[in-house]
């Protein structure tokens, strides 16, 4: 067992499954699926407590996509399979290498789908890679031939004998599926859905809990795949031309963060008139370093930020007011998720209800809070590994290690089991003061359209008009949706009435019409929603089996050899056929 990777003696013609673990994922079971913890970023750890208003959403393993698309070896992934379809795919084919990822919770799926490989495909090779590849003891706990830690795309391109160092080939793909809000299921029309476009991947900010910096590398460190804006623009082109988008999800962890290649980026859209706009991840003071006019240029329209906690010592949010700033980020139409941690060292029982508040008071369209969690691979695992409070496996099962329910080692103020009460008490209070999310985000949707509906450059008030569109009728029902759901409530439905208010002066006679036609049926749906989930409804992405262009062709080959093989079947056949 080693993390160098050789090269497999058939090269690229060694056949290769890739797999994510398999479902379902919001159960509890013996191979580590946890009801808290499904398989949905959204309603995992930003919109939990949100119920029938919670937004319901499945994203691709997109590592394994990227992998897929930049090997030459036929390849064929199964994306969330459940464990009887990933046995069939390996029982009834033939693959000389298996790679599975993984985050560290499902290490318990990891070692279930060795041994079945183990079973069926004695002669493959399995690599096990992403997140549990943080995990240093990993190879001594599954049965595995390597664990690829970092980036996968090259590692496997060295394994399999190609070119490590070839152009990335970008797939393509809608950022999310399945989404589902008020009960209501939206369906993935072209342009209704962002793409998802990954520039590089890794944090050279370094924070010393995040695991993603860490398994690229950790301070100081990126891979970028697009190092340019001209290769990012001309991918951008690439993919709003096969998916017909004009929205972008950057999954890169710090895109404001390469500021050149960002600027040129900016340069070609305005050249080019793209009105594209761009879902990003960004720190605070990264983010700061830009001029609104900049962020209006570059169409970011939505922006994940980690807020994390108030007299934090990270250096990503040193001399930021984060108040401030959420405000006028939103006051320019740029919806933000912020992040806040429940745990961080100075956190106490006796000032959790400031922390919360602090969190709170920012008022962001969608916030997530996550437990301080020691992950492996980070600086901050390290530390309490060395300070020896983590706790052992025995007593606090991997499984559980997820961020969502406790701590996975002694916290010096907070006695065990109750940072699950504090943590459910942040999300509650984020809902109650500020309401549901997707009253907020219509809400910021709005001012960025006020401000910018006359804006002198074209394209960005094209982009504004875009995005604006739905609030003029499904929106605007949704708004008349949640004053009726609110009816009760007075301060939550003076909210919502003055943001109906502000919809009826702004888009006018129709949109007075549309809203309760809309809404009657939303708020139908919305109660349909709320009894299902009384009831324990759970909701789990479809399985998805993709087959690279090698894949295909050795699939046609074989069914050929299949029909030449035995004459008599085809012969019979086009005789029934003539
Ligand atoms: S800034 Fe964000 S992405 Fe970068 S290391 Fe810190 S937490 Fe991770």
């Amino acid at each position: 067992m080693t993390s160098f990777s050789p090269v497999h003696p058939l090269g690229l013609r060694a056949r290769v499954l890739l797999s994510s673990v398999f479902g379902p994922y919001a159960q509890d079971d013996e191979y580590g699926s946890r009801t808290v913890n499904p398989m949905e970023l959204y309603h995992n750890q930003v919109t939990r407590v949100q119920g029938g208003f919670s937004l319901r959403m499945f994203h691709r393993s997109f590592g394994l996509m990227m992998i897929q698309s930049n090997i030459d070896a036929p390849c064929t992934l199964l994306d969330f399979p459940s464990l009887d379809r990933f046995t069939s795919e390996i029982r009834d084919n033939t693959y000389d290498i298996v790679g599975i990822s993984s985050i560290l919770p499902n290490i318990g799926k990891v070692r279930e789908m060795c041994r079945l490989v183990r079973k069926h495909q004695p002669g493959a090779t399995i690599v096990v890679g992403g997140h549990i590849a943080g995990k240093k003891d990993l190879s001594g706990l599954i049965d595995a031939d390597y664990i690829c830690r970092g980036e996968g795309v090259r590692w496997f391109r060295r394994f399999l004998g190609q070119q490590e160092k070839d152009p990335i080939r970008h797939p393509l793909v809608h950022s999310g599926f399945g989404a589902r809000v008020f009960g209501v299921t939206l369906p993935l029309r072209p342009g209704n859905t962002a793409a998802m476009l990954i520039p590089s991947v890794g944090c050279p900010v370094g924070c010393n809990f995040c695991s993603t910096s860490a398994l690229f590398g950790g301070k100081g460190k990126a891979v970028h795949f697009y190092d340019t804006g001209d290769k990012l623009f001309e991918v951008m082109e690439n993919i709003e031309r096969n998916l017909q988008v004009k929205s972008f999800f950057v999954m890169d962890e710090n895109f404001l963060l390469h500021r050149k290649r960002a600027l040129r980026l900016l340069e070609l859209m305005e050249e080019n008139r793209k009105s594209w706009a761009l879902f990003v991840f960004s720190s605070a003071r990264v983010l700061r370093s830009y001029t609104l006019e900049e962020l209006a240029g570059l169409g970011i329209s939505w922006v994940w930020m980690g807020l994390e906690g108030e007299n934090n010592t990270y250096e990503k949010l040193r001399n930021v007011d984060t108040v401030d700033l959420v405000k006028t980020l939103q006051s320019h139409g740029i919806r933000v998720l912020g992040s806040s941690i429940i745990g961080l060292e100075n956190h106490t029982p006796e000032n959790m209800d400031r922390v919360i508040d602090y969190a709170v008071s920012h008022d962001t369209d969608f916030h997530q809070f996550m437990l301080y969690t020691p992950i492996p691979g980070t600086p901050l695992y390290e530390e309490h590994r060395k300070a020896g409070t983590l706790h052992s496996e025995d007593v606090f099962p991997l499984a559980d290690t997820h961020g969502q329910y406790r701590f996975n080692y002694r916290h010096r103020h907070i006695d065990g089991g109750r940072e699950e009460a504090y943590l459910l008490d942040a999300f509650r209070r984020d809902f109650e003061v500020n309401g549901p999310s997707l009253a907020r985000l219509i809400r910021t949707f709005l001012k960025g359209w006020k401000r910018y509906k006359d804006h002198p450059n074209r394209r960005i008030r094209e982009r504004f008009a875009r995005e604006v569109r739905p609030l003029r009728t499904v929106y605007a029902g949704a708004v008349w949706a949640m004053r009726k759901w609110y009816a009760e409530d007075r301060r939550m439905r003076e909210k919502m009435d003055a943001l109906l208010r502000d919809l009826y002066h702004a888009f006018g006679f129709l949109t007075r019409i549309a809203a309760p036609v809309t809404g009657r049926y939303l708020y139908r749906t919305l109660k349909n929603e709320e009894k299902r989930l009384a009831r324990g409804w759970t909701w789990e992405p479809e399985s998805v089996c993709d087959k690279n262009d090698a894949a295909v062709a050795l699939e046609a080959a074989a069914s050929t050899r299949i029909v030449l093989a035995r004459p008599h079947v085809s012969i019979k056949r086009a005789g029934f056929s003539s």
